[in-house]
């Protein structure tokens, strides 16, 4: 059985399967599509500036081709839109990107290792009981197939997947709660600057922070960015986003509710059932919104106002069985994060990409979710858009 005929079967039978195992053991290795191998003519030093998919990506590949490199992360912790709530519930959830928006024998491709033995559980996302809010009205809709080729973790999450596979292989290389604030490629190596004054030094710069962090000239380069690519930058959407989880001690919703009429009105805000499919028990309603209208939640003064707002709108739609049922909640608002500002990139014009992906001097290159040329804005293409900057970094 060929892998796409497996995933085909998968899908149509909407079970819940040990995805990665299967993968890994049924299928021969010519058939799982790993990242092609890239004569490495590089024997400098690499600084990637950013710990989040596509950063960490990029250090697992430069770990696997024997090439010095280190990461600088602004925040406390790696992972960036990858992030999990530790120990809310009785199964893991993801506050960041938690769907595989693909066939995900992209979790093979990223690992870009052929005898490994990860083992890991994937569900196809195909919820059964859908709602749309829309006008003072709940109405149910069918609209199960748009879902189809949508996944998730059944054990784990996108977090786990980097804690587990990934991170662990070249930890050490991480330096934490340094921000970047200069980088000069006048010279012959790169040096950077953080903004306690620290200096680092390097052949090759990889940097792969959010689209807000250079709009905003947090760093300044030297020379320059070329007028060009700030014109890119700032053509680029950045839209509000926040992803919030409640527990509660009835489940009086269905598996997916579209608000504001959701997708059908061209909003992304969904309340959906986020122990869908993974054996849980206790019962969590997320709300996940991105759109042009997620600052009604975002833009609050407090996490409490916008969880007031959360619970108001909920006790609308289902009357009151929100405020009845309520346990507790957490809020991950991405806006109000000072390294992130958001939550993805939307793009008018997609030749703002291609200047945006351009190097500077050979030195310094670009990497990250909103520079992958199909998949933009998902964790899989952040790390996809990692390995094809150090391609270019490397081979070059
Ligand atoms: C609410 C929400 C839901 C999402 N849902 C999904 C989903 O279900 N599925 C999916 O595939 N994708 C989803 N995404 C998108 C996905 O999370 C991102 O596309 C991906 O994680 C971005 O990876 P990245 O490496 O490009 O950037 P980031 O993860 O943002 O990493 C960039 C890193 O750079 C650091 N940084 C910033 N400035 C500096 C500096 N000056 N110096 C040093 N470091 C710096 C940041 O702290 C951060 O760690 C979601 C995103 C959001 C916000």
């Amino acid at each position: 059985m060929t892998r796409k005929d497996f995933i085909k079967n998968i899908a149509t039978l909407g079970i819940a399967t040990p995805f990665m195992a299967s993968l890994l053991t049924s299928c021969t290795k010519e058939n799982i599509e790993f990242f092609e191998e890239v004569p490495a003519n590089f024997n400098g030093k690499i600084i990637i500036v950013g710990a989040g998919a596509a950063g960490l990506i990029a250090g697992h590949i430069l770990q696997q081709k024997n090439i010095d490199f280190q990461i600088i992360e602004a925040s406390s912790i790696y992972g960036g839109r990858v992030k999990k709530a530790a120990d809310f519930a009785d199964f893991p959830i993801d506050l960041g990107g938690e769907w595989i928006h693909t066939n995900p024998s992209i979790l093979a491709k990223l690992l870009n290792d052929s005898t490994s033995q990860a083992d890991i559980d994937i569900i196809p996302y195909n919820p059964k009981t859908i709602s749309v809010w829309k006008d003072g009205k709940l109405r149910k809709r069918n609209v199960a197939s748009h879902f189809y080729s949508e996944y998730k973790f059944k054990s784990t999450t996108w977090y786990g997947f980097f804690e587990k596979h990934i991170v662990p292989n070249f930890s050490e290389k991480i330096i934490y709660n340094s921000p970047i604030t200069e980088i000069d490629y006048t010279g012959d190596k790169v040096t950077l600057k953080n903004n306690q004054g620290g200096n680092f030094s390097a052949d090759k710069v990889l940097v792969t922070v959010p689209v807000p962090i250079l709009q905003s000239n947090y760093i300044q380069f030297n020379p320059p960015l070329p007028s060009e690519k700030i014109a890119a930058v700032n053509n680029i959407g950045f839209p509000d986003g926040i992803k919030a989880f409640i527990e509660f001690s009835e489940r009086f919703y269905p598996d997916l509710t579209f608000a504001d009429g959701g997708l059908i009105n061209g909003g992304d805000t969904l309340y959906y059932d986020a122990g869908f499919g993974k054996d849980a028990k206790s019962n969590v309603l997320a709300l996940f919104s991105v759109s042009e209208e997620t600052g009604k939640y975002t833009n609050l003064e407090s996490d409490t106002a916008t969880f007031e707002k959360i619970m108001s709108e909920l006790d609308e739609i289902f009357d009151g069985q929100a405020t009845k049922y309520y346990k507790k909640h957490i809020i991950q608002n991405w806006s109000k994060e000072p390294f992130i500002r958001g939550s993805y990139s939307h793009y008018d014009n997609y030749g703002d990409m291609d200047i945006l992906g351009e190097p500077l001097d050979n030195k310094v290159f670009f990497a990250g979710e909103a520079l992958h040329p199909t998949d933009s804005s998902t964790v899989h293409g952040a790390g996809e858009s990692g390995y094809d900057a150090v391609v270019s970094m490397i081979s070059g």
